[in-house]
Order: structure tokens, then sequence, then C-alpha cells
């Protein structure tokens, strides 16, 4: 992949966000590489571009500047996170068994069981945060552990350096969904992990303006099978998608430090709330950097900071909690997270509705549970939408 020539070998995240996968500026002296909205090349090029559907300029730029902020020596785009998802799931044979902490992203869950089985392929899922599961992978011996930290929606962490050390102690690759983290709080590759994934919708785009997946690998064995999905399934994204989140990512850390501090700061006050009880009070604040997360220190451990995603529960009933949720005028609630726009969701009535309530309440997604993805306002203004939605004003 193109490199800066100019850009110092020790350069930090926010450098290479900006400065790494910027290729042609040599041939043109454009500062921002043009979008290339070309289907098919020239036979015989120098830069090996034939068709997009296999490669194309503001691919590389992209994977370029997201295999350097995942410390990875290998990036392949999608049009989705749900298309990367589906690179790695198509790279499993008939027969191949996928071991899945229990606690993931639904649409995840929904490929695993209506899509994958009918291939064949075995799935089962433990939880994770238990190490005392982690001998199921010795039991199992699966071709792939997947994994997701923290989780959506529910925030659980798990301990990737020493899953991916049990699984590589029998030989399985172990995938993890680095969405929810981003990519500049935690770097999976580092702590041991096969490949990295992102839906790059999120916190790598980071404007809810376009959607996009990536994975992220050191193997080159993987390399190549993320390559040929791409090409021979047909998951690689638009041109235009692809230049709107190499802009998107020049931002990435500026945009997740306050993603975080807004996050931590009304954590902290929900939580402060939650000490006081009494009107407007709350039942329960879920945010992996506040001492009271039971894996707080693992959280310290792998990540750099605790993200732009919050759960609170404010002890009120189903009807309750829209009604509060109306009543916010900052927070637009929505499906998505990771824009710079505050949303808020209720995992009873959106993504978990078509669970049975006892089954959904036994996983943690009560009635009263709302999850916050905190934007980049002004926290203030966040804090005093809450607490006049609270007040019920
Ligand atoms: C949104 C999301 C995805 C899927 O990404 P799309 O871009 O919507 O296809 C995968 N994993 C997690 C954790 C997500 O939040």
């Amino acid at each position: 992949m193109k490199e800066d020539p100019t850009l110092p070998a020790d350069a930090r995240f926010e450098t290479r966000a900006i400065h790494v996968g910027q290729d042609y500026r040599s041939e043109t002296g454009a500062v921002i590489p043009p979008i290339y909205m070309t289907s098919t090349f020239e036979t015989g090029n120098p830069t090996g571009f034939d068709y997009t559907r296999s490669g194309n300029p503001n691919f590389r730029n992209l994977q370029c500047t997201l295999a350097s902020l995942e410390n990875a020596k290998h990036c392949t785009v999608f049009a989705s996170g749900l298309s990367a998802i589906s690179a790695i799931l198509f790279s499993l044979k008939a027969g191949d068994v996928i071991l899945s902490e229990q606690q993931i992203y639904g649409c995840t869950y929904r490929i695993f069981e209506k899509v994958l089985r009918r291939f064949g392929v075995t799935i089962k899922y433990a939880n994770l945060a238990n190490s005392s599961n982690y001998g199921l992978i010795a039991q199992l011996k699966p071709a792939l552990v997947w994994l997701e930290s923290p989780t959506n929606p529910l925030l659980k962490i798990l301990d990737i350096k020493a899953l991916s050390a049990a699984a590589h102690s029998v030989g399985s690759i172990v995938a993890v969904d680095n969405t929810f983290a981003s990519s500049l709080l935690q770097q999976p590759l580092d702590l041991g992990a096969d490949l990295s994934l992102l839906s790059t919708t999120k916190y790598t785009n980071g404007h809810s303006d376009s959607l996009g997946g990536a994975v992220c690998t050191n193997s080159d064995e993987w390399q190549e099978k993320m390559i040929f999905a791409q090409k021979a399934i047909g998951l690689q994204p638009s041109p235009f998608d692809a230049w709107l989140i190499s802009r998107g990512a020049k931002t990435e850390a500026v945009r997740m430090e306050r993603h975080c501090s807004n996050a931590l700061e009304l954590a902290k006050r929900l939580e402060e709330r939650k000490a006081r009880k009494g009107r407007k009070s709350v039942r329960s604040v879920n945010y992996p950097f506040l001492t009271s997360h039971p894996q707080y220190k693992l959280a310290k451990k792998q990540m750099k900071a605790g993200g732009g995603m919050l759960l609170a529960d404010f002890g009120l009933s189903y009807g309750d909690t829209l009604a509060f949720i109306r009543r916010l005028r900052l927070f637009t609630q929505a499906e998505s997270l990771g824009g710079i726009e505050s949303l808020v969701a209720h995992p009873a009535s959106m993504t978990h509705a078509s669970i049975p309530k006892e089954t959904r309440e036994a996983a943690g997604v009560t009635d009263g549970l709302v999850r916050f993805s905190v934007g980049i306002e002004h926290v203030e203004d966040l804090w005093e939408d809450i607490d006049r939605a609270l007040a019920k004003k």
C-alpha cells in the first residue's frame, strides 16, 4: 500500500488519520483526492485497477488509512459493516464451528442463525466475559471465535488478549467487532486478534451520511480471502461512500475525544443522581469507564477511553420510557450510533422488539433501558435536555 513518503515513521494516530491514504497528490497537486466515479479501467494501465468491484483508488486510499489506524498490515473495505461480516463468514465452509460471544449485535446474530446455518455452519454461544467458559474453545476447536467489545447494546467488555491466546492455542481464528470501541480507542490486532472488523458507518465516518465496513488483518492469507470476498461476492462500497468515509476518518480522533468526554460526564452525573434517589431518579447507569462497571479494570486496560455509548435505566415502565425519549429535544430517537449528533434508542421496542419480554429481561434489556449515542454537542446542553425530559417538562 502506498504511504506518504514524507510522513515520519512514528507519526501518531491523529497525524496518520490525515496524511496516510492521500494518493495522487504527486500527479495532480490536489490536496484532497478526487472521487473516482468509474466502473472500469483501461486494460494494461500501470495502476493495476481493472473494474471497481475488485478495487478503486478511493477504496485504496481508505484501506491505507484504516490499516494505519488499526496498526494492521492490510485492510479491505466493504459496502457496510454487515458486508464486512459477510466477507468473513463466507470464508468459512460447511462443517465449520463458530464460537460466539452470546451478547452480540442483533444483525450478526441474524446472519449466523438465518443464513449461515443453512450452509452447514454450526454456531455456539457462550458468555465469554466469564473466563470459566474459555474451556469451550479447547473443547469445540472452532474455526472462528467471534468477539465484540464493548458489546452492542449492553457494553460488556471481553478480554481480547486472553481470548486470543486461548483461541490460538487450538488454532482458531479470532475476529473482533471493533465498531463500538472505534480504531482510536482499541486496536484488536495489537491485543492478539486475527481480524478486526469495523462498521465504518459509525465512528469512522462519524457523520451519519454513509454506510461502510472494513476488515483489518496482519495475515496475508486472510487478506487474500477478504479481497476475494470483495470482488467474488460483490461486497464492495461505492467510490463516493469510500471518499466520504476517508473524509470522516480524518477527524476521528477529535470527534472521539469529545464523544468520550461527554459520555463520561453524563455517566458520572447520572450516577450521582442514582445515589440521591427521589424524583428524576436513576435506577442504573452503565458506562465502561465508570468504576461501577463490572469490567472497569479490563476496560481501562484494553481501551484508551470509555467510548461514546452510554446506558441508563430510569426505572420507568415501557410506556413512560418512550414518553421520556419523546421529550428529549437534542437526542433523536433512531437506530445507529457514532455520528456527531446525539441519538437515543429504546432496545426493548427497537432492536429487541421481537424477543419475548422474559428472555430479553433475563439478558438485561429491561423496559426502562435507554441507550444513548452521545454526540459532540456541548455537554451542558445534553445534560439539560436529559434533566428536563426526566422532570417531565
Ligand atoms: C452497526 C453495526 C454493525 C453493522 O454495520 P452496518 O454498517 O450497519 O452494516 C456491526 N456491528 C456493530 C457492533 C454495529 O453497531
